[in-house]
C-alpha cells in the first residue's frame, strides 16, 4: 500500500521512524501526470534505496508562464494507483499553503548553471526549482533522490545546489525515457493534438541526425542551423535555443573538443517541449 501523506509534520515521523531502523531513504520529486519516465526513476530509487518517497507538487513559484500552470495536467487517483503498482511507499502531496505558508520568505538561487538555455528563457523558473527542491530535501530528509536526464540543466541545478549548500543527499541522474518514435516523455505531451503529436518526433530525430554529423566532423554552428530550420519545417512554430553545451558547466561550445549535450526548447502548436542528447 503507498500510503499518501499531506504535511511535513506527518512525513517527518514516517522518515524518522525508518532511519531509527537503519533505512536509506530515496525521493522522487515530481509534479504528477506520472508517465513511464517518472516510474522508471521509482523503480531506480526502489532498487538503490531501502524506503521511497514520491512527491506529487505544482510548484507554482517555477512557471513563469501563468497559462501553463493552470493547464499542467492533474490526476493524483490516477498517479496514486502508478505508484501503487510500482511499491512506493509514501506519496507526499502537500497543498501550496503546507509548502509555502503565510510568512514564507525564502528564494534559493543557483547562479552560473542556472543563467543561460532555460534559464534565460523562463526567468525566476530555476529560482523556483531550487528552492523547492531544497524544501523537499528538508522535509523528506532522503539520502537519495533521483532526476531525469530529460531535465538535463535541472539535473546540473540541483547537484550544484546541494553540493553548495552541504545538503547530505546523494543526486542520481537517470536516462530519459522515450515513445517508440523517439519523442521523450513528458507530462505536457498529452496537450498535443493528434497532427501535433505526429510532428513531435521529429524533434528527436533532427537532434540525432545534427549529433552523428557533428561526431563525423561537421561545423557545430552551421549544422545547428540546418537543424534548427528542420524544426520549423517539421512543423514547429519556434526554436528557443538548440545549442551545444559541455556537460556539466553548461558552457557554449563551438567545436567538439570535450563530451557534449545538444540541448533544445521547442514551440509545437502551444506546447513548449525540452530535450536533450549526447553528442
Ligand atoms: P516533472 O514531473 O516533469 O517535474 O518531472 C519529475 C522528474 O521526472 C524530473 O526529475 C524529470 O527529469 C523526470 N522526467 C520527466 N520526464 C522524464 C523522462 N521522459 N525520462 C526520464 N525522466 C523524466
Amino acid at each position: 500500500m503507498t500510503q499518501v501523506i499531506r504535511t511535513s509534520a506527518e512525513l517527518r515521523e514516517k522518515v524518522a521512524a525508518w532511519k531509527r531502523s537503519g533505512m536509506l531513504v530515496g525521493v522522487v520529486p515530481t509534479m504528477g501526470a506520472l508517465h513511464d519516465g517518472h516510474l522508471s526513476l521509482a523503480r531506480a530509487a526502489r532498487e538503490q534505496s531501502d524506503r521511497v518517497i514520491v512527491t506529487i507538487f505544482v510548484n507554482p513559484m517555477q512557471f513563469n508562464n501563468p497559462d501553463d500552470l493552470t493547464k499542467y495536467p492533474r490526476d493524483e487517483a490516477h498517479d496514486l494507483a502508478l505508484l501503487e503498482a510500482e511499491g512506493v511507499d509514501v506519496l507526499f502531496a502537500p497543498g501550496v499553503d503546507e509548502v509555502y505558508p503565510d510568512g514564507f520568505a525564502t528564494t534559493v538561487s543557483v547562479s552560473g548553471v542556472s543563467e543561460p538555455l532555460e534559464g534565460a528563457f523562463r526567468p525566476g523558473h530555476f529560482d523556483g526549482v531550487a528552492t523547492v527542491v531544497a524544501k523537499l530535501f528538508g522535509m523528506t530528509q532522503a539520502g537519495r533522490a533521483f532526476f531525469g536526464e530529460k531535465d538535463w540543466q535541472q539535473l546540473q541545478v540541483v547537484r550544484r545546489l546541494v553540493e553548495d549548500l552541504n545538503i547530505p543527499i546523494r543526486i542520481i541522474g537517470c536516462p530519459t525515457i522515450r515513445e517508440a518514435d523517439g519523442l521523450a516523455m513528458s507530462s505536457r505531451n498529452v496537450r498535443l493534438s493528434a497532427a501535433e503529436r505526429a510532428q513531435a518526433p521529429a524533434l528527436h530525430q533532427i537532434m540525432q541526425a545534427a549529433a552523428a554529423e557533428i561526431r563525423d566532423g561537421a561545423p557545430v554552428g552551421e549544422t545547428l542551423m540546418n537543424a534548427q530550420a528542420a524544426i520549423l519545417e517539421a512543423g514547429f512554430s519556434a526554436v528557443e535555443y538548440l545549442e551545444l553545451r559541455s556537460v556539466e558547466g553548461l558552457r557554449p561550445m563551438a567545436n567538439l573538443s570535450e563530451p557534449a549535450r545538444m540541448l533544445v526548447a521547442a514551440q509545437l502548436g502551444d506546447v513548449r517541449l525540452i530535450d536533450n542528447i549526447a553528442v
